[in-house]
């Protein structure tokens, strides 16, 4: 992500801020601008746009669009469920899913990705439904599943209590789980529907991930039983990419985000290590790493990055910034992930 100026001040500002922390200006992000606007005294009237309604519910500091009728902006429009608010948890988690879920729209409209959203209950159209376990009558616990179907994206919002997620995550042997990593992913599924539509995609994905035409369901129970295979990464981005060739994919696309999302906000701070390579010089920035038409620059660049801020984070005692290898065999299926969104 970019590095942000107050318009009234110019003090930096950070994706969250509703406020300036110098001059107290109230603030509201345009999305599809990319631009910020001070506020008003009474929080309107910026540019003539109105504030999202869930700003004064769960923070969100996005501008709604002009001719927006919802009251909504461009990202909480998107979500057509939420969880039960009678409970302040549930609030506290659905905020920070919306936090996580604005900055997976950043990259995708940096990208230029379709985003359509047709009115509810039409096959097909992103929706995001962020929902809770329940207790049943007969004192069993529905549990919500995260996931994709038919461009609905449902994650259950346990995964934005820390705790639990660190749970979830040493229980299935991650060496990464957070919010965004979930967004990057489940999004992948939306995009492999809406993009890999002509034969000749179909069976490029094929040769590139395995055929996706596999029972998924009995693809998803033999993996939780038998786990990876054994040599899964010299061609696997992370072991629960081994389940199905959809999830490959969305693994993989989600690395792509990763990788791009990381590099530009790397630019913006002047983060830009040397290659570990004996007599390797600085390379010069990529001018904008969500275009760049050669694969190959970009991993170029994000390597050494990565190495770097694992460093950083082992000196502060913490886990690996990117706990993971690459393999010719992953920079393949990434030139597929790349191709596919440059075509956008
Ligand atoms: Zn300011
Ligand atoms: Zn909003
Ligand atoms: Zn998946």
């Amino acid at each position: 992500m970019r590095i942000f100026l107050c318009p009234t001040c110019e003090n930096q500002v950070h994706f969250n801020n509703t406020q300036c922390v110098n001059c107290f200006s109230g603030l509201a992000y345009a999305p599809l601008e990319d631009e910020w606007a001070a506020l008003g005294p009474d929080n309107l009237g910026a540019w003539n746009r109105e504030c999202c309604t869930n700003r004064e519910v769960i923070g969100c500091n996005w501008l709604r669009e002009i001719g927006d009728q919802s009251g909504l902006c461009v990202s909480c429009l998107h979500t057509t469920k939420i969880p039960d608010m009678s409970d302040p948890t549930n609030t506290r988690q659905w905020a920070r899913l919306e936090r996580a879920k604005r900055r997976l729209f950043y990259g995708l409209f940096k990208f230029g990705l379709p985003l359509a959203r047709e009115p509810d209950g039409i096959e097909g159209s992103l929706k995001f439904e962020f929902l809770g376990d329940e207790m049943r009558p007969d004192g069993k616990n529905e549990r919500v599943v995260t996931g994709h179907a038919s461009g609905c994206i449902t994650i259950n919002i346990e995964e934005a209590d820390d705790a639990i997620r660190e749970k979830n995550r040493t229980a299935l042997g991650e060496p990464y789980r957070t919010l965004i990593g979930h967004f990057r992913h489940e999004v992948a599924h939306y995009y492999w529907d809406k993009l890999v539509v002509s034969e000749d995609l179909k069976n490029a994905c094929r040769a590139t991930f395995g055929d996706e035409r596999q029972d998924y369901g009995d693809a998803l129970k033999a993996h939780y039983a038998n786990g990876p295979r054994q040599d899964w990464q010299q061609s696997y981005v992370s072991a629960y990419a081994c389940a199905h060739p959809w999830e490959d994919f969305a693994e993989t696309w989600a690395h792509y985000l990763h990788m791009v999302g990381g590099l530009e906000t790397a630019y913006a701070y002047g983060i830009n290590p040397k290659p570990t390579r004996v007599g390797a010089q600085h390379l010069v920035q990529l001018d904008n790493p969500y275009h760049v038409s050669d694969l190959e620059k970009l991993i170029e660049h994000w390597i050494p990055l990565t190495v770097a801020m694992n460093a950083m984070n082992r000196a502060m005692g913490l886990r690996d910034y990117y706990p993971f290898v690459w393999t010719p065999v992953i920079s393949n299926k990434l030139k597929f992930i790349h191709d596919l969104i440059e075509a956008q």
